[in-house]
């Protein structure tokens, strides 16, 4: 794949080998208490009179630029959205924070299939009948989705919607088995046409439907990304539901991610330390309804039109979040067994699964060294 760019060497460093060594160390806080201390305990402070000269000659100085953390949370495409940056000046922060939440409202307008007006409902509604124009914008993603598609043989496939949008999840609705097997046919990647010269996309089977929610996200947050970068910002997180990437460090220190315990969204897992990476979480918790003891959630097998089974959860770590967030779908349908094969040949990704009963995998990536197994394939960098 010619987008994948080579991981930073941080977070390769991070994620190899000694990771549990520092798993466990409580990264966040510790820089704020060598400053506090400093501040409550250096002896100049005892000194009532100089202090109050220093404050006196401070207060006549021009107001400082502090560069400054600024975060904010927001409700688009469905989800929580959440962004920190590290920005010369707050104001600078605030106008980069506002335009990464612009661009994430633009990009649901343009590929919501809950949005009748939107790009992709247009395509739900005509591309049976005709190929219909669209952005090249959407088009590309639908492209990579394809890829998706092909490398995973069919685990992941946007048209699992032609089955998908018979389940309605808050309001505990689901298909019959008689509803699925009519669907079923209409779910196959390589029904969906694509004419790069046009831009049109185009249905070859009646019945089929797409929806990006098993990407779109991964999508906004990379662009989100870019946006700060070409604003000059070397530190932040982007976060869009189970999707998230960070640049640089927080404060010199790792940034630590949390996955969340499937049955308990205030327990933790495990917590990972992380640079310059993308990280997303696929769960049956997210949306979901309990019937007869039987769990029906939002991601899909779309060979059997069912629910997929095999994890609690699957995370995926690696360069891009679009990358990310089309994988943990992939690695949810296939399991850990068959995932964690293809994941360990690749430097670049790991995975963490939360199997269903409660045990923890992680991919080679993120062992100790001493429980590596010998690699049973050749290494991949540089096949792709
Ligand atoms: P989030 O939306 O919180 O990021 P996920 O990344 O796990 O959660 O995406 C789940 C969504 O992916 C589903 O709601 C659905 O839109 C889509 N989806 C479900 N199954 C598949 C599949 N097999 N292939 C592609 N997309 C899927
Ligand atoms: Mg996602």
């Amino acid at each position: 794949m010619a987008s994948v760019e080579a991981p930073a060497a941080e977070s390769q460093a991070l994620r190899s080998g000694y990771l549990f060594t520092i798993l466990w160390i409580d990264l966040v806080p510790l820089w704020i208490e060598p400053l506090t201390g400093h501040l409550m305990h250096h002896r100049t402070f005892r000194n009532g009179t100089f202090a109050a000269l220093i404050l006196t000659v401070l207060a006549m100085l021009p107001p400082p630029a502090w560069a400054v953390w600024r975060e904010k949370t927001e409700a688009i495409m469905g989800t929580r959205i959440y962004v920190e940056v590290w920005a010369d000046d707050a104001a600078k922060g605030d106008a980069a924070i506002a335009a990464v939440m612009a661009d994430m409202t633009r990009i649901d307008e343009l590929m919501s299939h809950y949005k009748p007006e939107s790009q992709l409902s247009r395509i739900n509604a005509r591309a049976a009948q005709e190929p219909v124009q669209v952005d090249p914008e959407l088009f590309n993603l639908i492209k990579r989705s394809l890829y998706f598609s092909k490398i995973t043989d069919g685990a992941f496939d946007i048209t699992y919607a032609s089955v998908g949008h018979l389940y309605n999840f808050p309001e505990h609705i689901r298909p019959t088995e008689a509803q699925i097997k009519s669907a079923l046919p209409a779910v196959d990647y390589r029904n969906l046409l694509l004419d790069p010269v046009h831009y049109t996309v185009r249905f070859e089977h009646p019945g089929m439907r797409i929806d990006l929610g098993g990407i779109g996200k991964g999508y906004a947050v990379d662009h989100g990304i870019d946006i700060l970068k070409a604003r000059g910002i070397q530190h932040a997180v982007v976060t869009a539901g189970g999707d998230t990437r960070i640049i640089g460090d927080h404060m010199g220190r790792p940034w630590v991610v949390g996955i969340r315990h499937p049955d308990d969204k205030n327990k933790v897992v495990t917590r990972i330390p992380l640079i310059d990476t993308a990280m997303s979480t696929s769960g049956d918790y997210e949306r979901y309804f309990d019937e007869n003891g039987i769990r029906y959630h939002h991601i899909i097998d779309p060979h059997t039109g069912h629910s997929a089974s095999k994890v609690r959860s699957a995370t995926i770590l690696g360069p891009t979040a679009t990358e990310t967030d089309g994988m943990s779908k992939t690695a949810f349908v296939l399991g850990p067994q068959k995932a964690l094969e293809i994941i360990n040949r690749f430097p670049q990704y790991d995975a963490v699964f939360v199997c269903p009963d409660g045990k923890v995998l992680y991919s080679n990536g993120l062992q100790p060294p001493d429980k590596v197994a010998a690699p049973t394939a050749p290494s991949a960098r540089g096949q792709r």
